[in-house]
C-alpha cells in the first residue's frame, strides 16, 4: 500500500502517459478517477500521439530480505507470533508502542522500528513504569525495536528481527515532550570517558538501577551493554541491592556503550520462535570473559587511534547478502499477509525504507585513544587486527 505511488511514479517515469492505462493506475486513485480514464477515452486520444512504449516488463525477481522487511510499512495481520531467531527470524502480528506514553519516548520515529510482539510492548510499559516509581528514573527513551513485520534491517541491528529485542538509551527522558525533530536529532549520551571505562558522572546510581530493574523481570533473557558498562556494573552493582544475581543476565558487548539492550525469551508455547541458551548462572564478573573483552577492547583501541579512524563515521561495509531463503519459511507467509505485493529488484526502495536507512546514528562513536593511552596500552602488549563491529547474536 505505501509502495504503490512509488511504483506510479517509477511508471511514470518509465512510460509517460501509459501509466493513466495499465493496471497501477487505478489502484492509487479513487474508483471514479479510474472510471473516467475508460478505454474508450483513450483509444480516442491517443491515436493523435505517438503510441507510447509499454512499461518494462519487472523480472518478478525479489530483492534481498532486507529490503523487503524495510518495505513494509504496516504489520501482518496474523496472530501475534516471533518466528525465528533474533538474528533470522520476522515477526507476525506485531503491534507498535505507542510514540508517547506516560512514562516513555520513541526516539527516531521515521525508522518506524517502534514494532514489538505484544509481549515485548507490554515489558516496555511495565518497566518504564516501574522505573520511575521505584528507581526514580524519569522515563525511558525508547530506540529501536523492530520493523512492523521484524526481518533483517537495512542498516544497523543484526538481531532485532523477531520483535522480543529493544534498545533503550541511557539518557533520562526529558521532563516533556520532544517534537518530532528533536526526535530525530537528539543524540544519546555515551557513558564512556574513553574506549575502555564509563565515566562516573555520566553512568551514575540511577542508570545502574534502570539495568537491574531491566534485568529482574523473569521473561528477560539477556541485556548487552558495552564491556566497560559491564566492568562497572560488576564493581558497582550493590548500589541498587545486596542481590546482584541479575548481573548474570548483563553480558558485554560492542557498541552498547549509551544504550543497553533488552532481549526477552520466547514467550511460552510459541511455536517456531528459537530461544539462546539460556544463561549459566555466573555473574560474568569473575573469569575470562570480561578479560577476553578487555583484550579485545584494548586491540580495538589501538588499532582504531592508530588508523585515526573517526569515531562518528558511519559504517562503510557492505553487509553480506541476506537472502530471503535464509529465513523461516513462515516469513514468507508474514511478508505477504494482508495482500502486501512484494518489492521487486526492478522497484526503487519506497520512501519508508530509504527514510528509515538515512537516519542519523542514535549515538556517538566510541572515542579514540589519547596519545598518553596509547604509548601506555603499546608497552602492555603486541598490537592485534581490527576486530569487527557487530551486533548482538549470542
Ligand atoms: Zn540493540
Amino acid at each position: 500500500m505505501g509502495r504503490l505511488p512509488l511504483s506510479l511514479i517509477v511508471l511514470l517515469l518509465c512510460s509517460g502517459v501509459a501509466a493513466a492505462q495499465t493496471n497501477l493506475a487505478p489502484a492509487a486513485e479513487p474508483a471514479e478517477t479510474a472510471a473516467a480514464e475508460s478505454a474508450e477515452t483513450a483509444a480516442v486520444e491517443l491515436p493523435e500521439r505517438k503510441p507510447p512504449k509499454p512499461p518494462e516488463p519487472k523480472s518478478g525477481k525479489l530483492p534481498g530480505a532486507r529490503e523487503l522487511f524495510a518495505s513494509v510499512p504496516g504489520p501482518a495481520p496474523l496472530a501475534a507470533r516471533a518466528i525465528g531467531f533474533y538474528s533470522k527470524g520476522c515477526l507476525a502480528g506485531g503491534i507498535p508502542l505507542p510514540l508517547n506514553g506516560p512514562d516513555w519516548q520513541v526516539m527516531r520515529t521515521t525508522r518506524n522500528r517502534n514494532w514489538g510482539s505484544p509481549q515485548l510492548v507490554h515489558f516496555l510499559e511495565r518497566l518504564s513504569s516501574d522505573a520511575r516509581a521505584l528507581d526514580g528514573w524519569p522515563g525511558l527513551l525508547v530506540g529501536d525495536m523492530s520493523q512492523p513485520r521484524g526481518g533483517p534491517m537495512l542498516t544497523g541491528h543484526t538481531s532485532h528481527q523477531v520483535g522480543l529485542d529493544a534498545d533503550i538509551w541511557l539518557t533520562p527522558m526529558p521532563d516533556r515532550i520532544l517534537t518530532a525533530q528533536e526526535r530525530e536529532d537528539t543524540t544519546a549520551v555515551s557513558m564512556l570517558k574513553d574506549p575502555l571505562h564509563v565515566d562516573p558522572e555520566k553512568f551514575t546510581d540511577l542508570q545502574i538501577k534502570l539495568i537491574r530493574r531491566a534485568a529482574s523481570y523473569p521473561q528477560v533473557a539477556r541485556i548487552f551493554v558495552h564491556p566497560a558498562i559491564k566492568k562497572s556494573l560488576c564493581e558497582r552493582a550493590e548500589v541498587a541491592g545486596k542481590d546482584t544475581r541479575w548481573l548474570g543476565k548483563v553480558r558485554p558487548w560492542w557498541n552498547h556503550h549509551y544504550h543497553f539492550h533488552v532481549r526477552l525469551a520466547c514467550p511460552p508455547g510459541m511455536e517456531g520462535c528459537k530461544n539462546q541458551p539460556p544463561v549459566s548462572g555466573d555473574s560474568g564478573c569473575d573469569g575470562k570473559e570480561l578479560d577476553n573483552w578487555y583484550s579485545m577492547l584494548k586491540k580495538s583501541a589501538i588499532w582504531r587511534t592508530q588508523q585515526n579512524i573517526d569515531p562518528d563515521a558511519k559504517p562503510s561495509g557492505k553487509k553480506k547478502p541476506f537472502p530471503l531463503g535464509n529465513l523461516p519459511n513462515d516469513c514468507k507467509t508474514v511478508l505477504t499477509a494482508g495482500g502486501n505485493e512484494l518489492l521487486s529488484v526492478d522497484d526503487e526502495l519506497p520512501p519508508v525504507a530509504v527514510k528509515a536507512a538515512a537516519s542519523k546514528e542514535a549515538g556517538p562513536g566510541v572515542p579514540l585513544l589519547s596519545e598518553a593511552q596509547l604509548q601506555n596500552l603499546l608497552k602492555g602488549g603486541k598490537i592485534g587486527i581490527p576486530l569487527p563491529e557487530r551486533n548482538p547474536v549470542r
